[in-house]
């Protein structure tokens, strides 16, 4: 597999160079250069999904990696299902939240761990990454205790929910946690000045696990699919698949997906308050306003670093950004759409929740509706349990690491100060 910078075309890499490297030259995020559409989707579609995503990512790694070291791969991450749940008439939930951190970014991180295990050689590997609550807990346990790679997690301090913090700043051995004192968006600026740093890039073999490396995204492509193998063969045509939406990395691979021929109608990018796309697809305006913490904290992305690749897309196949659907739902709508998702006899959080009510909103009577359920209720305990009057079990694994002490290190938002952190 090509894929080029699309802030500079001029630089072209392989597969294991784009997962290795993350980001290209200034920042530019690397692109497929062909996505040939898949040739018999029905067949694939009729498959497990392990089978089906070890062929649908051989299809796009093309001779990179052999089929059965890619089937291994596969089959070392995606240890969870993707059900799909009817939740009412014409309504289904995908359930991404199967996983050992209860959110659908095990899927990316640990499909990304494996390439990264499968491409290194004998330098050490550290991956630098910021994140808004679940990519750390994914990245943190799909790397945990893994040889020759050392990760460090950047989050906001106080931004993100307290068991989220227990889950991944509790696991120690090669995994470093650090709360800056900022939101979301310093974080991800320090990751970015980390990435320019040519000198601190060598001395510790900085690699970014967030959604910019392409791994993440590919591996994500493979439950759309198996959202529509769910659906009976006369609906999937039908289908239009609700996202909720923060970089924009899931949308992305949404998109790649039916790229690839995959029967997707159309799609809805939902939003919290931070609605920068929502209103750019109703107004052409870009503009970013200051992120604004909500009840759905892992979409709190006023600049979504995946923007890029949706546009490249979809100007690479003719499709007019218009064409995409777009909501916002602001916490109250947010809380009223979870009393009214439970009310139908599904029990949801809030993220899910935002992509259900603007599924619904915007769902035509011919239409069948899938939205995805990014987390596990009980991840967002807290507030879950507050707005429905419940006390929701915790499943197994945040049973577990709530008991454990924080092992987590402070830094201002200071790039001079984390330098000195990872060189120390
Ligand atoms: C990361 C995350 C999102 C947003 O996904 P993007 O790919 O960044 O758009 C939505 N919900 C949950 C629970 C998340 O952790």
């Amino acid at each position: 597999m090509n894929l080029y910078n699309i802030k500079d075309n001029s630089e072209q890499v392989s597969f294991a160079q784009a997962v290795r490297q993350g980001l290209g030259r200034g920042q530019g995020l690397f692109f497929p250069e062909h996505l040939a559409p898949l040739p018999d989707v029905d067949a694939l579609l009729d498959l497990p999904l392990r089978e089906r995503s070890a062929r649908l990512l051989g299809h796009l790694l093309g001779d990179e990696v052999s089929a059965e070291k890619l089937h291994a791969m596969v089959d070392a991450a995606f240890t969870f299902p993707a059900p799909l749940a009817k939740v009412s008439e014409r309504i289904h939930a995908l359930e991404l939240f199967h996983g050992p951190t209860l959110a659908f970014k095990d899927f990316g991180g640990r499909f990304m761990a494996q390439c990264l295990a499968a491409f290194r050689t004998d330098e050490k590997i550290t991956i630098l990454t910021a994140t808004s609550g679940d990519t750390g807990a994914a990245v943190a346990h799909a790397f945990f205790g893994l040889p020759g790679i050392e990760v460090v997690i950047l989050y906001p301090k106080g931004k993100i929910s307290p068991l989220q913090e227990k889950l991944f700043c509790t696991l120690g051995g090669n995994i470093r946690t650090v709360a800056i004192d900022g939101d979301f968006d310093a974080c991800q600026a320090l990751v970015k000045q980390a990435f320019d740093d040519e000198p601190l890039k060598q001395a510790i073999g900085l690699n970014s696990a967030n959604s910019i490396n392409i791994s993440r995204l590919l591996a994500q492509v493979c439950y759309y699919f198996e959202a529509i193998a769910q659906l009976p063969k006369a609906e999937r045509a039908k289908a239009v698949v609700s996202v909720p939406s923060g970089n924009f990395g899931n949308l992305t691979a949404g998109l790649i997906a039916k790229a690839l021929g995959l029967p997707v109608k159309r799609f809805i990018a939902a939003t919290n308050a931070n609605d920068t796309v929502p209103r750019f697809l109703k107004t052409g305006q870009w503009e970013p306003h200051a992120t604004v913490a909500t009840l759905s904290n892992a979409m709190d992305v006023s600049r979504p670093n995946n923007w890029p690749r949706v546009e490249e897309l979809c100007r690479r196949m003719g499709w007019s950004l218009e064409a995409l659907g777009s909501a916002m739902r602001d916490d109250a709508q947010t809380v009223d759409a979870l009393k009214r998702l439970y009310g139908e006899g599904y029990l949801c959080e809030p993220h899910g929740a935002i992509a259900w009510d603007a599924l619904q909103a915007q769902l035509a009577d011919d239409e069948v509706g899938v939205f995805l359920c990014t987390a596990h209720p009980a991840k967002f305990k807290e507030r879950v349990d507050d707005i429905l009057g419940l006390d929701i079990p915790l499943p197994g694994p945040l049973a577990k690491h709530a008991e454990l002490p924080l092992l987590s290190h402070n830094l201002p938002a200071d790039f001079a100060k984390l330098r000195a952190f990872l060189l120390g």
